[in-house]
């Protein structure tokens, strides 16, 4: 059932930004009857117009925060075409033509389009993903009106005299709250505060690689590249580079991924920018006949600088706390961002529901803090390390086909077999340590 708005705890919550993390901690708060008010920066709720896919963990914990999110997200999802590949996350491929292949990089190299691995994230889940607008629309029916306010940017939380915090927006308006939970993305301002904006964890970093993203409609996908590799999730591996399609939109449409590296720094103070089709023509020249049959047809393509964040040591100060991309922001390369907030929120939520008392809340920050940073900031740093692999840049498998398979086949269970219900427990024992009553 969705949550009311009927809160029962004596102190309120100010949850600033509404992303897929703001308002899945929001829905988590209302099941636990926590009074509390979304801020976003935005006139409205907005997601961009991309796929996004979640691993079996993060549907798990969609689900325990509230069966409607699985439920409203089971109805949006587009998963592999065929049967025999429902489990499937990725099929990887070799992306690059043989000839091109220099020999430093390690041979035999294999044919392009030739078939690496194939790992397995559950028969209900494979690669599984939605379009973002439509899983936020599936999030923001269920906060009820008058929880929600726009077109408040946070510049400035301070603690008052009085133990309030105080909120300040860039319009100068001014809001108070009993704790504040940063949520508001990569570029967070709640990150700075909390860490302090010279501290050298604080801002996001270039790591090094950008994407170009496009969609195609199926059936020119299909007739480019085939049927089962147009309609099953694929991954091209080369030097350098690598290239991943999915089905969206209920397989009416291919979602093409194509990442780069470079050398050097990102200057440019846009992240996103229109793409130029020379230079992605001239990034992936030598690339074999799939790829370069696939990337001509992507339509209003745009590009992406890849930026994540240097491991905070901590994801809270006194009653004000980060979740999200605010407190970890990931690369794309192993499909866990996203999910990584939904787990933050169905363990603060659930921490926070075990409290009755404004003093207990850093109580609650903290447990959240010790059981949420080393996994998320793993997710973090095992994201980096995947492109590296996918791109044979990692020293120790470099182009090794075989060693690559192996540890494809195995890198991402942590991930995804993740337990949430007992991470959660565990937060909550840690919590009971520290001398609050919870029932377990
Ligand atoms: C190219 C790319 C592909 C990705 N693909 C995947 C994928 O397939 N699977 C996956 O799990 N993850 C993926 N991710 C990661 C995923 O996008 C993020 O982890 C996720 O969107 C984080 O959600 P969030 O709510 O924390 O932040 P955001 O989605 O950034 O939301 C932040 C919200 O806060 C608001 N805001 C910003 N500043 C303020 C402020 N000062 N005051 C108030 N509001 C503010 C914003 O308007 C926004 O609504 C990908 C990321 C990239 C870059």
């Amino acid at each position: 059932m969705p949550p009311t708005n009927d809160p029962k705890k004596p102190f309120h919550i100010a949850v600033c930004g509404g992303g897929i993390g703001g308002l899945a901690l929001t829905i988590g708060l209302l099941h636990q009857h926590i009074s509390c008010t979304v801020y976003e920066a935005a006139h409205e709720f907005a997601e961009i117009g991309a796929g996004v896919s979640f691993g079996p963990n993060s549907i798990r914990a969609m689900s325990l925060l509230d069966p409607s999110i699985e439920e409203g997200y089971r109805s949006i999802e587009t998963r592999n075409a065929w049967d025999s590949k429902k489990p499937i996350w990725f099929d990887f491929r070799l992306g690059m033509k043989p000839e091109t292949w220099d020999e430093s990089f390690g041979n035999p190299v294999g044919e392009d389009g030739q078939w690496i691995a194939a790992p397995e994230a559950g028969h209900d889940v494979g690669q599984c993903s939605v379009h973002r607008a439509h899983f936020l629309d599936v999030l923001v029916k269920m906060v009820p009106d008058g929880v929600a306010k726009f077109g408040k940017r946070v510049e400035e939380v301070v603690e008052l005299p009085s133990g309030k915090m105080e909120l300040t927006f860039h319009d100068g308006s001014k809001a108070e709250a009993d704790a504040v939970i940063g949520c508001d993305g990569v570029k967070s301002r709640t990150r700075q505060i909390i860490l302090g904006k010279d501290h050298p964890s604080t801002n996001a970093s270039f790591t090094g690689k950008y994407a170009y993203r496009g969609l195609i409609p199926m059936e020119k996908a299909i007739e480019a590249v085939g049927e089962e590799l147009a309609v099953n999730s694929q991954m091209y591996l080369g030097h350098h580079g690598h290239i991943l399609t999915f089905p969206i939109e209920k397989g009416k449409t291919m979602n093409v991924v194509a990442f780069r590296s470079m050398d050097g720094e990102w200057t440019d103070e846009k992240w996103v920018l229109p793409m130029k089709r020379e230079d992605m023509v001239k990034d992936y020249e030598g690339w074999g006949a799939h790829v370069s049959k696939i990337l001509p047809l992507m339509e209003k393509p745009d590009i992406w600088a890849l930026f994540d964040h240097p491991a905070a040591p901590t994801y809270y100060k006194k009653r004000f706390a980060m979740l999200g991309d605010a407190a970890h922001a990931s690369t794309p390369h192993q499909g866990a961002g996203a999910g990584q907030a939904i787990e933050d929120a169905y363990v603060l939520s659930s921490l926070l529901g075990e409290i009755n008392s404004v003093d207990d809340i850093e109580k609650a920050f903290k447990a959240y803090d010790t059981i949420r940073r080393p996994r998320s900031q793993r997710v973090v740093t095992t994201s980096r390390d995947a492109a590296r692999i996918y791109e044979f840049e990692d020293e120790n498998l470099g182009s090794d086909l075989e060693k690559i398979r192996e540890t494809l086949g195995e890198r991402f269970k942590w991930i995804w077999d993740e337990d949430m219900v007992a991470q959660k427990d565990k937060a909550l024992q840690l919590l009971r340590d520290e001398g609050v009553k919870v029932e377990l």
